[in-house]
């Protein structure tokens, strides 16, 4: 039967990764389509709110034309869907080849869901261990809307940051209260939110390298060109975006997130 030669499912050449060079880290992340963006129309995002997928759908190119960029990540997605195996023995061989080539130069890091939200700890498929479990020297790292993932004990070499968004504001708050970090997106960055400190977490990706128990604050890009306004107006009136404006003029004080 003949091979299918298959793309590499991870890359490094991103603006998020080069801050985290700086700092002696190599990231690399896999992107996949986002949402239902796939042939079958499943969902790789089970907890996403409207206001994160349209973004991300826009943001990321699927609400226009496919490009090459798109395709590539559509056909991870598809090959991850049908051969999931398959797909998952490639990864690993990955992330052993990146260990290895970056020995004694850098400390490398893995992003799985750099565009998607699937609960990877989840596959058991090598000897009864997860892809963390595998290479327990090796620190990965992703955000989430799925707050049941909380609820598991997680890989120690596994850090997982929940992403706040329009509809789960009281998920956010419960697992601020339990200890873990959130990310909000907002317009403006503030020091503090309800008690709770607001790092920067434009400054690199690593987001393992965060406090424990603070806000993860993410700037929100503002989208340029043909119906970027309306787009951006649609990302604060939906919620999506935290605005901190008032949270500056009420002090800091309690806000209804
Ligand atoms: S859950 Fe994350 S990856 Fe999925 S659509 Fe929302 S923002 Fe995008």
């Amino acid at each position: 039967m003949e091979q299918i030669k298959r793309k590499p499912l991870l890359s490094t050449n991103n603006h998020k990764t080069i801050k985290g060079e700086k700092l002696g880290y190599m990231t690399y992340i896999m992107y996949m389509s986002p949402y239902t963006a796939n042939s079958k129309g499943i969902n790789l995002c089970s907890h996403a709110s409207k206001g994160c997928s349209d973004s991300c759908l826009v943001g990321s190119g699927f609400g226009g034309m496919y490009s090459n960029v798109m395709q590539g990540r559509l056909n991870k997605t598809e090959y991850f869907l049908s051969s999931r195996v398959e797909f998952l023995h490639q990864l690993k061989n990955e992330i052993a080849k990146a260990v290895a080539k970056h020995k004694d130069k850098a400390i490398v890091t893995f992003r799985l869901n750099g565009t998607s939200d699937i609960p990877f700890e989840k596959f058991k498929i090598f000897d009864g261990k997860n892809i963390f479990e595998i290479f327990p020297d090796v620190q990965f790292y992703d955000y989430t809307k799925n707050y049941l993932r909380f609820d598991k004990e997680l890989p120690t070499n596994y850090h997982l940051t929940f992403s706040r968004s329009e509809t789960n504001h009281k998920k956010t708050m419960e697992l601020l209260k339990r200890g873990f970090n959130v990310a909000i997106v907002m317009n403006e960055l503030v020091n503090n939110i309800n008690g709770y400190e607001v790092v920067n977490g434009d400054e690199t990706d690593l987001r393992f390298l965060d406090k424990k128990n603070v806000i993860v604050g993410l700037k929100y890009k503002k989208m340029t060109g043909s119906g970027g306004k309306v787009k951006n107006d649609l990302a604060i009136s939906s919620g999506f975006v935290l605005d901190t404006a008032h949270i500056k003029k009420a002090e800091l004080q309690e806000v209804e997130l």
